[in-house]
Parts: C-alpha cells; structure tokens; sequence
C-alpha cells in the first residue's frame, strides 16, 4: 500500500536502507515475560537477561495484588495531570512513600523516569545558564540539557579535572548544574558522586543525579549510589524511576519541599501530562515495602553479577563496570558481530540484547547482559558455557576481547 501520493517520504527508505547496511537497523520483537526470569520470543523459552526488573519485582504476587486493587478502586487511567485532578490519595501516598523511602522532605511524580529528568533540568537551568553533562549520560539527560536552552557543555566520562576547569570558565554564568548518572546504562560504571559533590559546592554549582538504575539496587536502604557512597540527600537534585527495579511505571525527583514545590510549577513534563495510572502508583507502593522488607533481594542480584564477572574473567572476557553491578557489558566492537552473537545467544536459550550506536560511542557494540534476582547461579553457569561455545563460532571475538 502506498500511504503518501507524493514522494515526500521516500527518503525514509533510502535511510533505513543505510540503517541496515551498516548494520544499525533495529527491529522491534514480541517478548512475552515469563516467571523465574524466563521470557518466550518467536515460541522460544529463554533465559531473560533482557530486563530492568533488576529486584524481580514487576511479576511479584503481591506488586500485582496491588496494582489490581488500586485499579479497581481508582479506574485504569490518571484521567488529567497532576494539577488539575490527577493526582488521587494513591499519588500523594506515593509521593510521600518514596521521600520516605529516599530519606527527603519530599518527592513529585513524573509520567516516566525520561520526563522526570527532562522536567527537572528544564526547570532548574534556562537560556543565560550551563549544563555540564557527562558523554556517557543517559539520553533522557541528555534531551533535557538540549531541551533546556542552557548552554551545553559535554565532558568526557568521569573527568573531574575537566568539569572543574569548565565550571571556573562559566564563573559568570547566571545558574550552573552538574548533571549525570550515578550508573551507567551501558556500561555498569558508577559516578564519582563524593568528588562530583565537592566540585559542585565549591563552585556554588547545582548538580542532579540520575539513580534509574541504582534505585533499589545499592545502599544500605536501597536508596541508590548516592547512598552506598555516603552522598548526602541535600547535596543534589535525584531523580529515580518507578519502572526498573521498582517494577512499575513512572519517574520522580526527590529532595526538599521547596524544590518539589518548584517542580510542580515548572517542569512542565510534569504539568502538561496525564498523571500516573492508579495500577503503576499501588504496584510502586507495594515494591517499596518490599525492598524495605527483603533486602535478601538486592544482595542476590549483586552477588550474581560478582559471579558472573569473575566466570567471564576466568574465561577470557573483560569484565568492565562496577565488580556487583545488574548491568554486565561485553564489548564486542563491531555492530555486526555483536548482532551476530546476540542472535547465536538466542538460539541456544539465551535473550540478551546486542546494544549499538547511537546507544554506545562506534567501535563499543557490546552485548549487555541485565541480571535480576529472579535468576539463579545455574543460568549464570549455562551463559558462561554457551558464550564460550558463541566465540569460537563469531571469530572476530578473539581480538575484541581485549578492549
Ligand atoms: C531507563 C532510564 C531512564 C528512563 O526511565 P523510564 O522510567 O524508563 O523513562 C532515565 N535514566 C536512565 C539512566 C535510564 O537508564
């Protein structure tokens, strides 16, 4: 079917054409999630080694339990935003639930952990301000900074010296901030949060930290990064997310009263969209006083990832990231052999996505393997063996196992 007369759009075949010749084309699949970190693609049980759900929560009899009940009292939909009807005794149970949780005064609640830092970047820098972003941040970050109007400006992952020299250039600058993940999606890696914190407050420089994929995961409350490292509640904004290892859907700031205040009449994510489902704001709920509960669950899944890290070293791969992160990159360098191993993963059981460019800088195509605590020692095992039995197959790997 032709769906324009005119050829106003051909130009998106010839794109995707180049999409696929370089082996940068992504194509959506159905992945039916299944208990005990399985999932079924194209009739194929799989290990899921796919997944944010980092605590196992997401299918957990009692998250569920409640977001039935929260829908059934409430109805399916958030109906209107925040401010004008949308926010039901379930959000303000929430808001407060999570300050609670993240130790702060307060917390707002985003339609997604995407609009949460769009939102509040937006609303804390404008034109006459700077962001200092690191390059590796997350692309919300980064559409926020962009989206912000402040003046941009990149530093190279974790370079201290180079944040602190651009901060002293922009002295005159009417606000600053200091934006960047706590771990890295891609790679595993922690923040330097204590010495990002010292730089900030000698420069008198705001700085926001994004914990979407430490929230629940580390700290002795399970609070984020900013906790396992001692970083205090007040020395930055934190943004979080409902939807990773909370199991749920939704994203939120949290810090003082007054800066929540600010959120809700200025970020306009949070302003001009439809407030949270009653169902994803009872299924959060829940998860927190579960990871409040079952801190067995967090040490599970870091312990999995310390023995597969030391599998994976022991077997000739290079392990980079944090020794006890979720996230277990392995940087193959080619688009291609990355695809190519992914899809080998996947025929011997294993779901485990190959990441590319634009997601990662060229030449660090990896495969990215994501642990929860719904798996087991025996699946880490099995995925030692059969990416042993994929590298001799994928020959470009003996070199690239030294990056
Ligand atoms: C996933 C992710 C987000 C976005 O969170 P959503 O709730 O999925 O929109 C933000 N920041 C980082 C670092 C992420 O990995």
């Amino acid at each position: 079917m032709r769906y324009h007369s005119d050829m106003s759009f051909d130009w998106i075949t010839n794109e995707l054409q180049a999409l696929d010749a370089a082996g940068l084309r992504r194509r959506p699949r159905v992945c039916e999630p299944l208990p005990h970190g399985r999932c079924r693609v194209d009739g194929a049980e799989l290990v899921h080694f796919a997944s944010n759900d980092y605590l196992g929560l997401a299918g957990h009899p009692r998250v569920i339990a409640a977001a039935l009940d929260a829908t059934s009292r409430y109805g399916t939909g958030g109906r209107a935003s925040a401010l004008v009807s949308g926010r039901t005794p379930l959000h303000a149970e929430l808001e407060q639930a999570i300050a609670d949780f993240e130790g702060t005064e307060a917390a707002v609640l985003f339609p997604t952990g995407f609009a949460a830092n769009v939102g509040a970047i937006g609303s804390l820098v404008e034109v006459g301000d700077v962001v200092f972003s690191d390059r590796l941040n997350h692309a919300s970050l980064i559409d926020g900074c962009r989206l912000s109007k402040a003046k941009l400006r990149v530093y190279s992952h974790d370079e201290l010296g180079q944040i602190a020299d651009e901060l002293a250039k922009c002295r005159d600058a009417r606000r600053r901030l200091i934006v960047t993940d706590s771990l890295f999606s891609m790679d595993g890696d922690a923040a330097p949060l204590a010495e990002l914190v010292r730089i900030a407050e000698r420069a008198g420089s705001m700085l926001l930290v994004d914990e979407a994929h430490a929230t629940g995961v580390y700290g002795p409350h399970g609070r984020g990064w900013c906790e396992e490292v001692g970083v205090s509640e007040s020395s930055c904004v934190r943004v979080g997310t409902l939807s990773k290892a909370i199991g749920s859907q939704g994203g939120f700031v949290a810090g003082s009263q007054q800066l929540c205040d600010w959120m809700r009449n200025k970020a306009r994510t949070q302003m001009f969209s439809t407030s949270l489902t009653p169902g994803a704001c009872g299924a959060a709920l829940e998860s927190l006083r579960l990871i409040n509960a079952e801190p067995d669950r967090r040490e599970h899944v870091r312990s999995l990832s310390r023995l597969l890290r030391a599998e994976l070293v022991a077997t000739g791969w290079s392990a980079i990231g944090e020794p006890d992160c979720p996230i277990v990159p392995l940087i193959v360098g080619d688009p291609n052999t990355a695809v190519q191993l992914s899809a080998l993963l996947q025929e011997r059981g294993f779901l485990v996505p190959a990441i590319r460019p634009p997601t990662v800088p060229r030449g660090t195509s990896r495969l990215r393997v994501s642990l929860t605590a719904d798996h087991t020692p025996e699946d880490i095992h099995l995925l030692i063996e059969v990416l042993g039995q994929a590298r001799s197959v994928c020959g470009g790997l003996t070199d690239s196992s030294r990056l």
